[in-house]
């Protein structure tokens, strides 16, 4: 997160669009092909329950709470959830302390931290947070039944992002993204036997220098990319007066839930487990305000691999047959969704997406998060290989495989040697064929066979 307050309102009438345009372009994007990775930032709300999930970036941090007694921060925002009965999930680092020398920017700006890295919890007292120095803090974490997720073991940027942070260093490429996340998530599991299955890249930079993505990091550690959906704030500049940030931090909750008691149902927000641009810690005194809004309309806070058990899907909510079917697939270890969670039952069922269904994740280690190279390890696998030839010959044949090319009921009945109700010609939907493959899953018994 973070502005373009700097750029002046001819900088900012140029920047608007430009972010709306590469929005739109990038979930477009996002549902095109199907993922190994999905984003997760909300589920379908589950039918007569609330739920959300927290996220808490950045820490783990025994400096003290600011403004406070002393407490340190994370045992301060432990005491909040345990007090409301909340369970979170902790988006941890590793250390920033080998992010010198440098030196620590002007307060109230995006280098509050430090000018080429980022020091957490603060600039020169790296050895007080982050899970390396702080295993007591992260047992603690364990112990009171929260998640942790990988924030990455240094914070330092996956890639370049030159608008907001020019003066930033960032990882030299895909590689070394992925041993940076690695190195943390073998720290947690070696020494607390949790193995971590969320990433959120620092600062949501998603592009690696060498034209990856974190989404291919996450697909190499087996990880689903860990958004979120509504902002819990915490960490922006103080206003100067610090009742008022703290308001801040409670006041868009509480008029979300005013317009709509449904509205954060399903929903992933952002928290900081850290301090805010202007070193205070809104967070603690802003927490319990948020958590008695959301336990006044009746939600349970959970983990967000809780979040997923409950509902998994981002537009098909559980107890639909179809999302019911999408989790089946999923638990062998079929990938099912687009990059953005959803299922899009209603859309025509592709080639691509019939290949890259049936055939498990373990069966093409190594292959990119998703796109056409996602879809081609798919067609490496003998056996999806036989039978789209079996089907699909002649077009198998032209050079390439035609990924988009509408699939019939009678090619779907064909591939999955199975018999289909329906005309045979019409092109088959992705609910219909995820029931069917689920079905044939279910009937071989073995996740090994489909
Ligand atoms: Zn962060």
């Amino acid at each position: 997160m973070g502005g373009s307050g700097f750029l002046g309102p001819v900088g900012r009438s140029l920047v608007q669009p430009l972010r709306a345009w590469r929005k739109e372009r990038q979930r477009a994007e996002a549902r095109r092909f199907l993922s190994a990775v999905r984003r997760i930032e909300r589920v379908a709300p589950p039918p007569g329950r609330r739920v959300v999930a927290m996220t808490f970036d950045d820490g783990p941090a025994a400096t003290p709470a600011l403004p406070g007694d002393g407490t340190p921060l994370t045992e301060a925002i432990l005491r909040v959830l345990d007090r409301y009965g909340a369970r979170a999930t902790f988006d941890v680092i590793g250390s920033t302390a080998a992010g010198y020398p440098d030196e620590q920017g002007a307060l109230g700006t995006v280098y509050w931290s430090g000018l080429r890295y980022d020091h957490y919890p603060a600039f020169g007292r790296d050895g007080e947070g982050g899970a390396e120095a702080q295993p007591e803090l992260v047992r603690r974490i364990l112990e009171a039944g929260h998640e942790l997720a990988n924030h990455s073991y240094s914070h330092v940027a996956f890639g370049p992002m030159r608008l907001v942070y020019g003066r930033r260093a960032f990882l030299p490429g895909f590689e070394a993204c992925v041993a940076d996340v690695r190195r943390l998530h073998e720290l947690v599991r070696g020494r607390h036997g949790y193995v971590m299955r969320f990433g959120r890249p620092p600062h949501y930079i998603d592009a690696t220098a060498d034209g990856r993505t974190a989404y291919d990091v996450y697909a190499a550690l087996g990880y689903d990319y860990l958004a979120a959906s509504f902002d819990g704030g915490g960490w922006l500049p103080s206003t100067g007066d610090y009742a008022r940030d703290v308001r801040r931090m409670v006041e868009p909750l509480e008029r979300a839930l005013a317009a709509d008691p449904e509205a954060l149902n399903g929903r992933i927000v952002f928290e900081k487990d850290g301090y805010d641009q202007s070193l205070q810690s809104p967070v603690v005194d802003g927490l319990p305000a948020q958590l008695e809004l959301l336990r006044r309309h009746g939600y349970e806070v959970i983990p967000v691999r809780e979040l997923l058990e409950i509902s998994p899907f981002a537009d098909v909510p559980p107890g639909d047959p179809v999302a019911e079917a999408a989790r089946t697939l999923l638990r062998a270890g079929h990938p099912v969704a687009y990059r953005d969670n959803s299922l899009q039952p209603e859309r025509k069922l592709t080639l691509g997406e019939l290949l890259r269904m049936s055939v498990p994740l373990a069966r093409t280690p190594g292959a990119p998060a998703t796109g056409p190279a996602f879809y081609a390890a798919a067609a490496c696998d003998p056996a999806a290989a036989e039978a789209a030839r079996r089907v699909f010959g002649p077009a198998a044949r032209s050079g390439g495989w035609p990924w988009e090319r509408p699939v019939s009921r009678a090619e779907l009945a064909r591939f999955l040697e199975v018999p289909l109700r329906g005309r045979p010609e019409e092109a088959v939907r992705r609910g219909e064929a995820l029931l069917a493959l689920a079905a044939r899953l279910e009937r071989a018994g073995d996740p090994e066979k489909a």
